[in-house]
This record gives C-alpha cells, sequence and structure tokens, in this order.
C-alpha cells in the first residue's frame, strides 16, 4: 500500500508551494490535480470552445489526452502529446479550468488518472477534492485554507514579481467567484472532509505551514 497525503484548499491558499516542500523533505511524488484540469481547460480553449459551452466541454474532453510524467523531479503535464506546462499558469486557463471543472465528463477522467497514479506511488496530493474523492483513505488529510484578501495579495505580489501589470481588487473578486464554483458546484465540490486537519496560513510563513504539516503527518505515523 501506498503513503498518500492529501491537501486540498481554496485558489491561492499555498497548496503547491507548501506540497512541493513537503514532498522533497518526505521523499514523496508531488501530484498537481490542479494542473491536470489546467491542461484540459487549455485544450478546450485552443478547440474554441466558449467558457458557457459545458455541453461541448463534457463531450469533447474525450478528445484530450492527458499524460503525466516527471522529469527532473518536475510533474510535467502532456495534452496530446505535447508538453504544455508552459501554458496553464493563466489567468485565462484557471478561470475556463474552474467552469470545466464542473463536468461530470472532465472530473472522470481526471479522477481515474489520479487514483492510478497514487495505486504504487507514495504521494502528496493537492487539489480540491482529493481528501473527500480521489483518495478517501488518504494517511493523512489537510484543509489548507487562508482569509481571501490574504490570498489575493499573494497572487498580486507574485503577479508584480514577474512583471505582470495587474489589479488587487480584480484578483480578489475572481478568487471569490472560484471559490463560490469550486463550493457550490454539483460534482465533488470542495469542501474540508471530515477527517481533514483545519491549517489557516493567515498568518503564518511557508516554513511555518511545511513544519506544522509534516509534523502532522509525524504524529499519525507515530500512532
Ligand atoms: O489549483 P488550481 O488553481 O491549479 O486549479 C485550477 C482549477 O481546477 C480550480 O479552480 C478548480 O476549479 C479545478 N480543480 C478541481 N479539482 C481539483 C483541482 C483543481 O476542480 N482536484
Amino acid at each position: 500500500m501506498s503513503y498518500c497525503v492529501a491537501i486540498d484548499g481554496p485558489a491561492g491558499a499555498g497548496k503547491s508551494t507548501i506540497a512541493k516542500k513537503i514532498a522533497k523533505q518526505m521523499g514523496l511524488v508531488y501530484v498537481d490535480t490542479g494542473a491536470m484540469y489546467r491542461a484540459l481547460a487549455l485544450f478546450m480553449i485552443r478547440n474554441g470552445i466558449a467558457t458557457d459551452d459545458l455541453e461541448s466541454m463534457n463531450t469533447r474532453c474525450e478528445e484530450a489526452d492527458i499524460t503525466i510524467r516527471y522529469e527532473n523531479g518536475e510533474q510535467v503535464v502532456y495534452l496530446n502529446g505535447e508538453n504544455v506546462n508552459a501554458y496553464l499558469r493563466t489567468e485565462e486557463v484557471g478561470n475556463m479550468a474552474s467552469v470545466s471543472s464542473t463536468q461530470p465528463n472532465v472530473r472522470k477522467k481526471l479522477v481515474s488518472l489520479q487514483k492510478e497514479l497514487a495505486k504504487t506511488t507514495d504521494v502528496i496530493m493537492d487539489g480540491r477534492d482529493i481528501g473527500t474523492c480521489v483518495l478517501p483513505d488518504a494517511d493523512v488529510k489537510i484543509y489548507l485554507t487562508a482569509d481571501s484578501a490574504v490570498r489575493a495579495k499573494r497572487r498580486y505580489d507574485e503577479l508584480t514579481a514577474k512583471g505582470i501589470t495587474c489589479d488587487l481588487d480584480e484578483i480578489e473578486k475572481d478568487i471569490i467567484d472560484r471559490d463560490h464554483r469550486d463550493m457550490t458546484r454539483e460534482e465533488s465540490p470542495l469542501r474540508q472532509a471530515l477527517d481533514a486537519i483545519l491549517v489557516d496560513s493567515s498568518y503564518m510563513t511557508i516554513d511555518e505551514v511545511v513544519e506544522t504539516i509534516i509534523k502532522i503527518c509525524e504524529e499519525k505515523r507515530g500512532n
């Protein structure tokens, strides 16, 4: 049986930054499920599917082959044979992913890929439905959250550091909209699993969050 850590939480809570660090320290493979939803969203955008055309998202996702590989310790997502990592982190792709991930066929396809990955590998997997749906028997479940204003400011700083001009209020509005869609959708909505431990990172540094979660894992292992 493989060892699995599930981290769920809203957009911008720092899940991927933290999960990557924990993966390194604990010798786990980091699985970024958001990147898979983003790759399918990129497929929708490239095929001219509009953000309100849910029917096409649900049917056309069959044409997209998503494969995950690990190259130099990094997760690489292949969309129909092409490495698409460089195109996944834009707001356009994020917003499309937030809509297309509401569709049952999109979720079915990616959840089975994620379950398969965790069967044979010790993983730390982050997303929205990992503890509730993808890995219901995970060894450790964390619900990582932070205040929406704090999450918006972090995203703003990240974009500004890259030289991208952006508006803080708009980013916060986007985050609130995305949270709302993720939490109210019919198909596996974002919620804290009953057996997940809540970590609020609003007033914690990245290293403090990493330490807290590793301690939780060690305590659980000790039991
Ligand atoms: O985490 P990230 O921002 O990369 O995810 C993009 C979008 O994919 C999220 O807004 C969410 O709607 C969707 N997602 C999901 N289930 C996951 C991971 C991501 O629905 N396990």
